[in-house]
């Protein structure tokens, strides 16, 4: 985080806020995220299948959310508001998630009372991840001119900040959780968030008009049905939260409507690129599509690391290391904590690289990094396969960095690449479309992870089941990644970079 720290000095100062901001955001979520299950399965003692079932419905409105939280930020009321209030919901939702009411004894249900506190808790961090996600990274974005060279570096030091959130997260507030009580744990999620509040209202300055809505007064003078549109925002987010805090007690719910949701936000964009744009902005927004598409595929094979990864490393992997005996919980952190040292090692190399013109295009850097994971995979089946009865502990810091190195080709790399590729006023529907692509990755990864197990409790780990399922989606990621490098010229060319002009200064 020092190197990041030290890189971000060739940076706008606006880079430091939304870093920090962001990171506080990410400790939270990751905080909280990181005893969720926990909790559920230990103080109201819901069944494991229930458990998991409420974690997959929330980590997927999470990102389904943005979507909307990007539009509105376009049309009506600009991204830094937009993420003000993110964290205002953010700071409610972690804060109520600390009542926790009396623990749930063997025979007994939850009070029903707490429990829909604890779902509204939900509710409040699922629609302040609506407004924020999307457009802080948007911000980041409206930092630089569109030409410049430093943006891909940029996202790539803003992931530090996500990770050093997410890896501090999980640490204390997991810690705090589970060995002083819950509501320590995400009291603390709560205070990081605040933290990130505060500190981005103080930061207003130095964003210097980044998230700013251009034509504000105008759309302010608007009246719908004798409202303002502010009012309606806050009308429409209300009857939201109940929205959610009913959808998210229900997996199958949530399941149902991910893809119709995902098909009507790419029409609507086709749509409005076909219709509003000219013809080079438009190819700019079909090249964003597919690249927005392959998310889908990188997180779905990604986030096997917190299921089936994790299940296989506590189950087959060989943990002894120094004479000790390694939970396989501890592995979790390692992604994180690569992407911190090799984080700004990246942001460096890009900037590196383009300025003696041998940068790889986007649509490459997205190739080559399905291609990074996919060969994770292949590693670990191959050191699985050498004959020896647990595998040697080495393949999983191999995978993980694989994963790590294939993530920053192409996570930070895709966030750079939307708000180039974006009008200014689609550029939060666009960022939108792209945390919907990867919820909707996350959950594929839990029917991947489904694939992998034995659906009887009592039948043993079949590990030879976990290595077939993860060679056939080892060699797919490979070859689709190539595939991508294939075609990258053809995305290259719809995204027209001779002819992509700075937008006017803020
Ligand atoms: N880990 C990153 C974050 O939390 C990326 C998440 C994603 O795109 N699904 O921001």
């Amino acid at each position: 985080m020092a190197i990041a720290l030290f890189q971000i000095r060739n940076h706008p100062k606006g880079l430091y806020i939304l870093f920090f901001a962001e990171m506080w955001e990410r400790f939270s979520y990751y905080g909280m995220r990181a005893l969720l299950v926990l909790y559920l399965t230990k103080h109201f003692l819901f069944t494991q299948d229930a458990a998991y079932g409420l974690y997959g419905a929330y980590t997927t409105l999470v990102y389904i959310l943005p979507v909307i939280g990007g539009y509105l930020a376009d049309k009506y009321m600009g991204q830094r508001k937009a993420v003000a209030i993110g964290a205002a919901l953010l700071v409610v939702g972690h804060g109520l998630m600390a009542v926790e009411g009396e623990a749930v004894q063997f025979g007994e249900s939850p009070d029903m009372a707490v429990l829909n506190i604890f779902y509204l808790a939900l509710a409040f961090i699922i629609l302040g991840v609506g407004f924020l996600k999307a457009n802080i990274s948007a911000m980041v974005g409206q930092l630089y001119p569109k030409t410049d060279l430093r943006r891909d570096g940029a996202f790539t030091l803003f992931y530090v900040g996500i990770n050093s959130g997410s890896f501090l997260g999980a640490l204390w507030a997991g810690y705090l959780g589970e060995t002083y009580g819950w509501k320590y744990g995400f009291g603390l999620a709560g205070v990081g968030m605040l933290l990130g509040l505060i500190v981005f209202l103080l930061g207003k300055p130095l964003l210097k008009g980044a998230g700013e809505l251009k034509n504000a007064a105008e759309v302010q003078a608007k009246r719908f049905m004798g409202l303002s549109p502010d009012m309606l925002i806050y009308i429409g987010t209300a009857g939201m939260l109940g929205l959610v805090w009913w959808l998210v007690r229900d997996q199958g719910k949530v399941a149902a409507i991910l893809w119709p949701v995902m098909f009507i936000v790419y029409a609507y964009i086709v749509f409005r690129a076909v219709v509003k744009l000219t013809p080079h902005e438009r190819d700019r927004i079909f090249a964003a599509l597919i690249l927005i598409s392959t998310q889908v595929l990188f997180w779905a094979l990604f986030e096997q690391a917190g299921s089936s990864l994790n299940i296989y490393t506590d189950e087959a992997v060989d943990r002894t290391m120094f004479g000790w005996e390694v939970p396989a919980s501890v592995f979790q952190s390692l992604n994180a904590f690569y992407i911190i040292y090799l984080g700004p090692l990246f942001a460096g190399l890009w900037i590196f690289l383009a300025k003696r013109n041998m940068e790889p295009t986007a649509p490459q850097k997205f190739g080559l990094g399905i291609v990074q994971l996919g060969l994770g995979f292949l590693v670990l089946v191959w050191g699985a396969g050498s004959g020896v009865d647990m595998t040697p502990v080495i393949f999983i810091f191999l995978i993980y960095l694989l994963h790590t190195t294939g993530e920053l080709f192409l996570s930070p790399v895709g966030l750079s690449a939307m708000t180039r590729l974006s009008p200014a006023n689609m550029v939060g529907l666009i960022m939108g479309a792209w945390f919907l692509a990867s919820g909707a990755g996350n959950m594929v990864a839990s029917q991947i992870a489904q694939a992998t197990g034995s659906d009887a409790l009592e039948e043993e780990y079949n590990v030879e089941l976990v290595m077939e399922v993860y060679s056939r989606i080892g060699w797919i990621a490979v070859a689709v990644g190539f595939g991508l490098v294939l075609i990258s010229p053809l995305i290259n060319y719809l995204m027209h970079t001779k002819t992509l002009k700075d937008d006017e200064p803020l």
